[in-house]
């Protein structure tokens, strides 16, 4: 049963443009949901108006089967909305375990309780980081992975991704996948992962939607997909 669902969303700019055409979506509890289209599709205005960025100019937005009107990223976030944004919005001269939790909780300082906390989202997660490590010195893939961490951290149900692997390496990509598909499986985490790459959409999904020109072209599951290729 979808946790998110769009109807009819709209958006339109001031200066006329009109960057969602009424999309529907429904993105489910414990599935990854994968949006593609090309630049200019809506990918980053639909991401928007979920993470409580914009709000939608008509349409609805129902969360849990009822309808909401989000008015920040914040009341999103406390709604159960995390974001993992493709550029990464750390504080590079902060620690990994402040830059996961120091932001969103508004606390100032590093009680023990919080380094147990950090302790069990690495184990969720299956992956760790020296927590005192300054972000600064990290590698890409590693700071993508604290972002991930700091989405998972505030305790969100659905997790939206907006191109998470676009400046990563091979590599640091399949660490980004194991993730998802632990957070997805595991966790029951609702996840919509935005890509521009068709391969790791077809590996890494459930479900996909394809936009163009602010419309939802395509909705399949992509085991159905599969079949075809
Ligand atoms: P994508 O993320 O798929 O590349 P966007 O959601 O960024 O697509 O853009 C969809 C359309 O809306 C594009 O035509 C874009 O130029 C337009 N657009 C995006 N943001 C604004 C804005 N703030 N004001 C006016 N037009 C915008
Ligand atoms: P622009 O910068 O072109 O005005 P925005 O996306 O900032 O584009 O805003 C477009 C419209 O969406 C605004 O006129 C505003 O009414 C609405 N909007 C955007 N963000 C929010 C928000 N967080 N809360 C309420 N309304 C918003």
């Amino acid at each position: 049963n979808p946790i998110m669902q769009l109807r009819g969303v709209v958006k339109g700019f001031p200066n006329g443009t009109l960057a969602l055409r009424g999309v529907d979506l429904d993105i489910e509890q414990g599935k990854v949901h994968g949006l593609l289209g090309a630049n200019g599709a809506g990918k980053s205005t639909l991401i928007k108006i979920l993470s409580g960025a914009y709000w939608a100019t008509l349409g609805d937005i129902i969360w849990r089967g009822n309808p909401v009107k989000w008015d920040s990223p914040k009341a999103a976030n406390d709604m159960g909305v995390a974001t993992v944004h493709q550029h990464i919005p750390l504080v590079p001269t902060l620690s990994v375990i402040e830059n996961i939790f120091l932001g969103n909780r508004g606390l100032w300082r590093l009680s023990a309780g919080i380094r147990r906390e950090y302790e069990e989202l690495c184990q969720r997660i299956g992956y760790r980081l020296d927590p005192d490590a300054l972000v600064g010195n990290l590698s890409i893939g590693e700071r993508q992975m604290v972002s991930i961490m700091t989405a998972v951290g505030t305790g969100a149900d659905l997790i939206v991704m907006d191109e998470p692997t676009a400046s990563l390496a091979a590599e640091e990509r399949e660490l980004v996948y194991t993730t998802v598909r632990r957070l997805s499986k595991g966790e029951n985490k609702a996840i919509l992962f935005v890509s521009h790459f068709l391969d790791e959409v077809m590996a890494l999904t459930d479900q996909v939607t394809v936009l163009r020109d602010g419309t939802a072209v395509l909705r399949a599951n992509t085991a159905d997909l599969d079949e075809d290729r």
